[in-house]
């Protein structure tokens, strides 16, 4: 399967047409607990450059629920990227980080080799929790780095016209942000005013995708509303974004991530094997993923192992 389509006439490449990956809806934490809708991986397509996991939420009304409890839990091979609309999330982490973040602000846990962390809506909070959490998977090159984590409260943010861009992770729109990355990657809030319309430049060798955060937005001539991404592919120049209504957009992108993976529970890996051992060193309490402390509830046990081997996949399913 391309993402291209040859163009006879002059040789190039055109983009091919869009695809809207739906969402699925998860319960973290039981059927009880706090409703996500996952989008990525997608049965379609499991990846976006090294972006893996996207998981959308909110806006809850956290007057009904006690909105985040993710007690303490391990990661391999990946980092996690914190990306809030509206309330706060509390982070703990093995390494000892204890940090709040909120709306504008960037939290990006590098797990490497082991790490392990918590999260929730601290006591004292804000009405409404909305935001998303990302992973993107770690290069070959990078996967056994030693854990690290990184706050960013001062992104690049740019006006022009009806967009406001934030620059997450990569370099967009002529700014480049802080947080640091492994493969060539992007990731930018774009918050659109009323009757906004703007064309985004785009890199030809990066594939990229859309999520509405809140609002609807027009993208070329597909309509894009809250729930499912809509992937853009590669071989693009640009791609127009129009609003009738105040709305806001997440913009993933990167270089097509060509290595095999094995994505299971909380941990990337290349292999079934690998797998097992990392189950085995967080349900055996080893040092390998330290340990969070402060955290009013206990770690969360590592689900079985599926009775058949795990299959190392490619971005395409
Ligand atoms: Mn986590």
């Amino acid at each position: 399967m391309s993402s291209f389509e040859a163009d006879p006439e002059v040789g190039l490449t055109a983009p091919a047409a869009m695809e809207l990956l739906e969402g699925a809806p998860v319960a973290l934490g039981g059927p009880r607990g706090f409703a996500v809708t996952r989008t990525l991986p997608n049965r379609q397509r499991r990846m976006v450059g090294a972006w893996c996991f996207l998981d959308a939420y909110g806006p809850h009304d956290l007057d009904l629920s006690d909105g985040m409890r993710v007690g303490p839990h391990p990661h391999t091979g990946l980092q996690t990227v914190t990306w809030l609309l509206a309330g706060e999330v509390l982070h703990r982490d093995s390494l000892g980080s204890l940090q709040l973040i909120r709306p504008g602000q960037l939290n990006i846990m590098t797990a490497g080799r082991g790490i392990s962390h918590s999260e929730e809506t601290p006591a004292e909070h804000t009405p409404v929790l909305h935001g998303v959490q990302l992973w993107v998977a770690l290069p070959h090159a990078a996967r056994d780095l030693p854990p690290a984590f990184a706050h960013h409260a001062d992104l690049p943010v740019i006006t022009e016209g009806g967009l406001t861009t934030t620059v997450l992770i990569g370099s967009f729109a002529g700014a480049t942000s802080p947080a640091r990355s492994h493969t060539p990657l992007v990731g930018a809030e774009l918050a659109l005013t009323q009757g906004a319309e703007s064309t985004l430049s785009l890199r030809p060798d990066f594939e990229y995708a859309l999520l509405a955060l809140d609002g609807a937005a027009t993208v070329d001539d597909a309509t894009l509303k809250p729930g499912p991404l809509l992937y853009l592919g590669s071989g693009r120049e640009t791609v127009r974004v129009a609003t009738e209504s105040p709305s806001r957009l997440l913009l993933l992108g990167g270089e097509p991530f060509e290595e095999r993976i094995v994505m299971w529970w909380n941990f990337v890996a290349r292999d079934h094997d690998e797998i097992v051992q990392m189950r085995a060193d967080w349900s055996d309490g080893t040092p390998r993923f330290g340990e969070v402390h402060g955290y009013d509830g206990p770690p969360l046990p590592a689900p079985p192992m599926p009775i058949t081997r795990l299959v190392p996949r490619g971005r395409i399913r």
